[in-house]
């Protein structure tokens, strides 16, 4: 405990101590005021400012302490100094003394209770920096909940005291005045009973949600304003237009139908979109025939006798597109229709609020979701635009393997595509600017995917910024700004893997004025709703998390939102995100990592297990990698973890499980795994985290007992 904590804790015990001892409460029994209310009366007369001051500090102190009695000070003080004196005085003191008790609860408790409870109070938290002044207010208002049990839960609650002084005054303000005007006839009192009658109550009650409907109101106001520029259809063709069939854009149209929503799916190129045809699949399945040819030339680690590996690289893009021919079927128009949604190839601009154009055809609908994806950045360097350069778009049409292929960008695509096309037998070079490959990721993590890659004979530079591109009798090469000066790489072909651009244009959303930020991504509100109301946007066009699950997460809320926004209102649900990278070793993570949470000054203990050490892993011949957890101080609650292992992205499901449903190590541990298994090795770190908090003093005390058992 701190210094000025230990202060406040003697000071809070040894009032409450006085408070008992001299009986300070019985002074405050309707009975007792009543009966000495002449005195006081009489004294307040010949002292009118001593005793309102002393009136006033009683009343702060009380309330900052907690004390019980404030109604009954209230009270006293209409009785004492009259309506008007009494609600000045009761009105500042009550609120000062308020903001004391919050103070008090916010330097003792809240940093204990925001660590302890963190994963609960994050989305009460998030709802209090926004609308923390409207519950309080509302609470004010209605004085069924004590007013001390507000100020301590304040306290705790992200809410700045300047705001929580005002609004507390604000609202405190029309019950403070009902109660000092029942003060003025203490005589006549019989009670709490007489003071506010059932229509008082319920006034109460009214003004308390009169802030929810101000703001509901005010928001329809907002909408209405938005929209009058444009002319709304009489009736509509459909409930929702669905601009684009990737991940987003299909989960988004299937939930539409599922719901017997009538939904147009709108897709200018392929069904599928990016992860089908040119993202997810297409590099998983490069990656599978790579790892193969890896196997391969370890065979005789495995008794097996080495045979000549030779990649036939034509047959591999072909399995390639034979893989995505394969799952096509599950994102055709065939099964989309099958399932309900009217599909309509063509390219869509949105028109209004309520109409989208596609190919010359107008559709009305009651709802627009855009879902229209990235695609891959071209950066502006000078002499690119010479070159046939390739990007994940268009890798996937090359038949002929490059010799040297050199890989701009050591992000997951670049260090994926880089390893899998060295080990299909390019010569790969990869060069990013950023400090190390992987830059997301803890440095330790970023460090074993490079000495994978070197170990592999891929040639990898960081710190090596792009400046210009050319072509000559001997060649493509690319110039780099360096630490050390300017340096020149030849190359047979360039892939661009340096990030993703939203596909923004041609929707129309100048003319309308959506709002895009500063990245290019559409700007949206936490229920995924853009500027115009009646329009969402989901998936990669929207980020920040650019995976195919998080597409067919946000699709979910896009969907739901869009199609019954008007009766409730869903919040996108960010607080448990997996992604993978699917190198070799693979690289998973949920939650925070260590750099995550040391810039963000969170505190974590960390609990590791080398997986080197795990059976399964030794008898597969991949025992390598760690399992890297982040719990909360003193608590087994998971704050994140990463892996770097075989298989990494299956295992960490475990971890996204347990962080979802507030699953902590202990129940790991406590859980059954398969042996032998690569699952065991989160038990395993379960048990590791186990180690590291045995009760030394009581195995010390046990050890006694069994050595006086032996006799
Ligand atoms: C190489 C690579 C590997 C990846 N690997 C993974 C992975 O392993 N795991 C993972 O989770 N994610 C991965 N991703 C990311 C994943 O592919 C994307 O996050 C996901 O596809 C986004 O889906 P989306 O629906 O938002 O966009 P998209 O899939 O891009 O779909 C958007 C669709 O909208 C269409 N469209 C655009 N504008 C219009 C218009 N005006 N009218 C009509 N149609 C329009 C486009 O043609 C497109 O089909 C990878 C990406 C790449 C590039």
């Amino acid at each position: 405990m701190r210094r000025k904590q230990i202060v406040i804790v003697t000071i809070i015990v040894a009032a409450i101590f006085a408070w008992a001892y001299f009986d300070l409460g019985s002074y405050l029994q309707l009975e007792a005021v009543q009966r000495n209310i002449g005195d006081l009366r009489a004294w307040y007369g010949d002292n009118p400012l001593l005793s309102g001051l002393i009136f006033f500090v009683v009343y702060v102190v009380a309330t900052a302490l907690s004390l019980p009695g404030a109604i009954w000070l209230t009270l006293a003080g209409g009785a004492l100094l009259g309506f008007w004196t009494g609600l000045l005085l009761v009105s500042f003191a009550s609120s000062i003394g308020a903001t004391l008790a919050f103070l008090v609860s916010r330097t003792l408790l809240r940093d204990w209770v925001q660590s302890k409870f963190s994963r609960y109070l994050s989305a009460v938290n998030t709802g209090f920096e926004r609308d923390g002044a409207f519950y309080l207010f509302s609470l004010r208002l209605v004085p069924i909940v004590p007013f001390f049990v507000i100020n301590l839960v304040m306290g705790l609650l992200p809410i700045p005291a300047r705001r929580f002084y005002w609004v507390s005054q604000l609202g405190m303000l029309p019950a403070t005045a009902i109660f000092v005007n029942a003060g003025t006839q203490l005589g006549e009192l019989d009670g709490l009973a007489g003071i506010v009658s059932p229509a008082l109550w319920l006034s109460f009650a009214l003004l308390a949600i009169f802030p929810f409907i101000a703001k509901w109101a005010l928001a329809q106001i907002q909408m209405r304003r938005k929209l009058a520029a444009y002319t709304r259809p009489s009736r509509f063709d459909t409930n929702m237009v669905v601009i684009g069939a990737g991940s987003a854009g299909l989960v988004t149209a299937l939930i539409a139908a599922t719901v017997k929503a009538r939904v147009t799916l709108i897709e200018r190129h392929k069904m599928g979109g990016d992860c089908l045809n040119t993202g997810c699949v297409p590099s998983k399945a490069v990656i599978r025939s790579s790892h193969i040819a890896q196997y391969m030339r370890r065979a005789q680690e495995f008794g097996l006798e080495q045979v000549p590996v030779t990649v036939n690289f034509r047959e591999v893009m072909q399995r390639v597109q034979s893989v995505i021919e394969a799952i096509e079927p599950h994102d055709s128009v065939q099964r989309f229709t099958e399932l309900g949604v009217d599909c309509v190839q063509g390219d869509a601009t949105i028109l209004s609020p309520w109409e989208v154009e596609v190919d010359g055809q107008r559709i009305t609908t009651r709802n627009i979701v855009i879902a229209s994806g990235a695609r891959a950045r071209v950066p502006d360097i000078p002499g690119l635009d010479k070159l046939d350069y390739l990007t994940s778009d268009t890798l996937w049409d090359i038949r002929d393997l490059p010799a040297r292929l050199l890989i701009v960008g050591g992000g997951p695509i670049g260090c994926e595509l880089a390893q899998a096309f060295s080990r299909l037998g390019a010569r790969v070079t990869l060069v990013s600017h950023a400090a190390r490959v992987l830059p997301r990721e803890d440095e330790e993590v970023a460090a074993q995917v490079m000495a994978a890659f070197q170990r592999e004979g891929i040639a990898v530079h960081c710190g090596f910024e792009a400046r210009r591109f050319q072509r000559d009798e001997q060649g493509q090469s690319a110039v780099f700004q360096t630490p050390d000066g300017e340096q020149t790489l030849a190359f047979d072909r360039v892939l661009l893997a340096v990030g993703r651009t939203a596909n923004t244009e041609g929707l129309g959303l100048e003319a309308l004025g959506i709002a895009v930020n500063t990245n290019g991504t559409i700007e949206v509100d936490e229920t995924l709703r853009t500027s115009i109301p009646t329009i969402y946007a989901c998936g990669d066009i929207v980020g920040p998390y650019m995976f195919t699950h998080m597409a067919s997460h946000q699709a979910w809320y896009a969907a739901v939102n869009a199609l019954f926004g008007r009766f409730k209102t869903y919040k996108v649900d960010y607080s448990v995100v997996p992604w993978a990278t699917f190198t070799d070793p693979e690289v998973a993570r949920v939650g925070l990592n260590e750099s995550d949470a040391i810039a963000g000054g969170i505190p974590y203990e960390v609990s590791r297990y080398d997986i080197d050490d795990l059976d399964r892993a030794i008898a597969d011949g991949e025992a390598h990698g760690f399992i890297k957890v982040l719990t909360a101080p003193g608590s087994d609650r998971i704050l994140g973890a990463t892996i770097v292992a075989y298989h990494a992205a299956e295992l960490i499901t475990e971890y996204v499980m347990a962080m979802k449903h507030g699953i902590g190590l202990k129940k790991i541990l406590a859980t059954i795994h398969i042996y032998p298994t690569l699952s065991e090795s989160n038990k395993f770190l379960a048990g590791e985290w186990r180690k590291a908090r045995k009760p030394e003093k009581l195995l010390n005390w046990v050890a006694k007992y069994h050595r006086w058992s032996r006799g």
